[in-house]
């Protein structure tokens, strides 16, 4: 019988380079899969639907929510993301990891869910301050957004001490070998 995979959930605070460091990691461990979350926000121009979210009406959130499809969902800023259920118990009673990029809320809660099972990782950014410029220098949102974002970036961090894990993503080289040093921990 295959051995039950592993829920990793990567959170931080919009801008702190989730992404960039996950790209590193898939490539390095690609045995790893990312669960692809819902969410109603538009998509950016570099996102693909399907690879980085499904980019859903409302609606559509409102009706999976209700029909029990996700596993969790979360409000940030004026849009919800959720975690399709199906597809992660798929891939976990495949044997697979499968990594989570979700808020802390949604960390939460699924460790609720998936108890043991959970590796939680706090990804860190250096100071508020680049932070800041890593918001503005990605380009994606108004300055009205980036300020939301950096608000909601105070709160997260008091929350960091929740993971298992705090890594801080100053050199993205080591801050993504420090992440593959723990998937290979246990
Ligand atoms: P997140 O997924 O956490 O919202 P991104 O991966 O989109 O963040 O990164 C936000 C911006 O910060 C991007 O422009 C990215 O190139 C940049 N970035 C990520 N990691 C680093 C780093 N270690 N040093 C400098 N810039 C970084
Ligand atoms: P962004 O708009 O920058 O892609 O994501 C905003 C925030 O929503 C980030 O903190 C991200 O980790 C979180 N997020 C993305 N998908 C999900 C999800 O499915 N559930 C929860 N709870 N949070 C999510």
């Amino acid at each position: 019988m295959t051995e039950t995979g592993r829920i990793i959930l990567l959170s931080g605070p919009s801008g702190v380079g989730k992404d960039t460091l996950l790209d590193i990691v898939f490539k390095l461990r690609p045995s790893l899969v990312h669960s692809v979350s819902v969410t109603t926000r538009a998509k950016r121009d570099h996102e693909v639907h399907g690879k980085d979210y499904y980019f859903i009406s409302f609606d559509e959130f409102e009706r999976m929510r209700s029909d029990g499809e996700v596993l969790e969902f979360n409000k940030y800023g004026e849009n919800y993301y959720a975690t399709p259920k199906k597809p992660v118990d798929k891939l976990l009673s495949e044997g697979k990891d499968v990594v989570l990029k979700i808020d802390v809320n949604g960390t939460l809660n699924i460790k609720k869910l998936y108890k043991d099972n959970c590796i939680s990782i706090f990804i860190m950014p250096p100071s508020l301050e680049e932070l800041k410029q890593r918001l503005i220098g990605r380009g994606t949102e108004t300055n009205e957004q980036v300020i939301q974002r950096l608000e909601i970036a105070v709160d997260e961090l008091k929350k960091s001490s929740e993971y298992d894990y705090r890594v801080v993503n100053d050199n993205l080289e080591k801050a993504a070998a420090e992440i593959v040093a723990i998937l290979d921990k246990k």
